[in-house]
């Protein structure tokens, strides 16, 4: 079996700080932190088809093993259980940082990553997110808007933890010259989404396939706007790949409120499910929706799978989860 990483070996390290040119072509080394969750699994199945040899570095925090299984046997594939706030000596050419859980450890994780990709010459990609925008006084949100971020609010950790890893990412780009690429994500489901982690899209999937009713809080008048996984993913490469360091809004402009959410899920799953009012939480978004015309242009990459198109293929996935392989989805 070859060995895709080394301990820290300093013959390896590569003094010039960026990644030679013809490396590109050549199968890439990659890390993949946050390999074993939802986004990061489809992205190392992209990476490992394409013919990269790939690390995912990740403590299952969040994560299972179980995204990762068809994988395993894989000689281009290693999978590393490591806490990303904690050093890591690895050699590679492309650093994609998923891990992040929502407390400020990510700031952490962030600096290491740096420091890594800074140390080997690897070029680093930041998954960040929407909510950096926070509740948004600009509508659709474009990427030289500043955000409206309440910095002592519920939800701050999260959103103030990716600012600041914005801001490392660039201070290690223009400051120490490592190659940096930066994606604002927003909203994203499909197959291998966690279970119940609280996310809309989980929670009234897993609701209607168990008969019980859908969660919305507030009025549910607040938008959202849905990705599907395999877009993402695909916005991601080319990101990596391009030239463009960001920070690019990575979703789909379709803009649905939670009612008309529920009404998809209602029809993709069980018309007769109920709606349930609960309360909203503290300073939650009123809407979001991207403007990715800086992707469009300078990626050349727009999403290409609708709400309707994409629930079905998450819903057969949660049902097996949820219930084995008993039925298949109907509707
Ligand atoms: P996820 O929870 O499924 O994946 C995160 C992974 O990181 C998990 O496998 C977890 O075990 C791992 N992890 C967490 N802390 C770690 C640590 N300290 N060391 C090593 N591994 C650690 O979440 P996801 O939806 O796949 O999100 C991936 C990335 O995309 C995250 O950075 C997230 O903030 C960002 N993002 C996701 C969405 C979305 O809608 N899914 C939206 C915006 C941004
Ligand atoms: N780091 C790492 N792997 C590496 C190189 C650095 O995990 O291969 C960590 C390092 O331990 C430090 C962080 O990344 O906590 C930032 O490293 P950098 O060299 O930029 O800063 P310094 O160590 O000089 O403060
Ligand atoms: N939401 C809801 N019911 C739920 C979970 C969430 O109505 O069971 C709402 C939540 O209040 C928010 C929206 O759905 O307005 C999206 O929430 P999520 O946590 O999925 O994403 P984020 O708020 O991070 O965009």
């Amino acid at each position: 079996r070859r060995m895709t990483y080394e301990l820290h070996n300093p013959t390896h390290v590569n003094i010039g700080g960026k990644v030679p040119l013809g490396l590109k072509k050549k199968q890439l080394r990659v890390v993949v932190t946050g390999g074993a969750g939802f986004v990061g699994s489809h992205l190392v199945d992209r990476l490992l088809a394409r013919g990269d040899s790939v690390i995912v570095v990740d403590n299952f925090f969040t994560g299972r093993k179980d995204n990762l299984l068809h994988q395993l046997k894989n000689p281009r594939f290693e999978l590393m259980r490591h806490d990303v706030v904690e050093p890591l000596l690895l050699e590679v050419d492309q650093i994609y940082h998923l891990a992040c859980p929502a407390s400020p450890t990510n700031v952490v994780g962030t600096l290491n990553m740096l420091g890594l990709a800074k140390r080997v010459g690897a070029r680093f990609l930041l998954t960040s997110t929407s909510e950096v925008y926070g509740d948004p006084l600009q509508h659709p949100q474009v990427e030289t808007y500043w955000g409206n971020v309440n910095p002592i609010g519920v939800r701050s950790c999260y959103d103030e933890g990716k600012r600041v890893a914005e801001t490392l990412t660039m201070d290690y780009h223009r400051g120490l010259n490592v190659e940096a690429r930066i994606a604002r994500i927003f909203n994203t489901y499909g197959p291998r989404m966690c279970l119940d982690d609280g996310r809309v899209v989980s929670n009234f999937v897993a609701q209607a396939l168990r008969k019980e009713p859908l969660t919305v809080y507030g009025d549910g008048k607040q938008t959202r706007s849905f990705q599907y996984v395999s877009d993402l993913v695909e916005g991601l490469m080319r990101l990596m790949e391009g030239d463009h360091v960001g920070p690019f809004n990575l979703g789909n402009p379709g803009e649905f409120t939670m009612l008309e959410l529920a009404q998809v899920v209602q029809d993709t799953i069980d018309p007769n499910a109920k709606i349930e009012y609960r309360p909203n939480t503290e300073d939650d978004p009123h809407k979001r929706k991207p403007d990715i015309s800086k992707a469009k242009k300078l990626l050349g990459w727009e999403p290409k799978v609708s709400l309707r198109e994409g629930l079905p293929l998450m819903v057969n996935d949660f049902k097996q989860r949820l219930f084995g392989d008993e039925k298949e989805v109907t509707g």
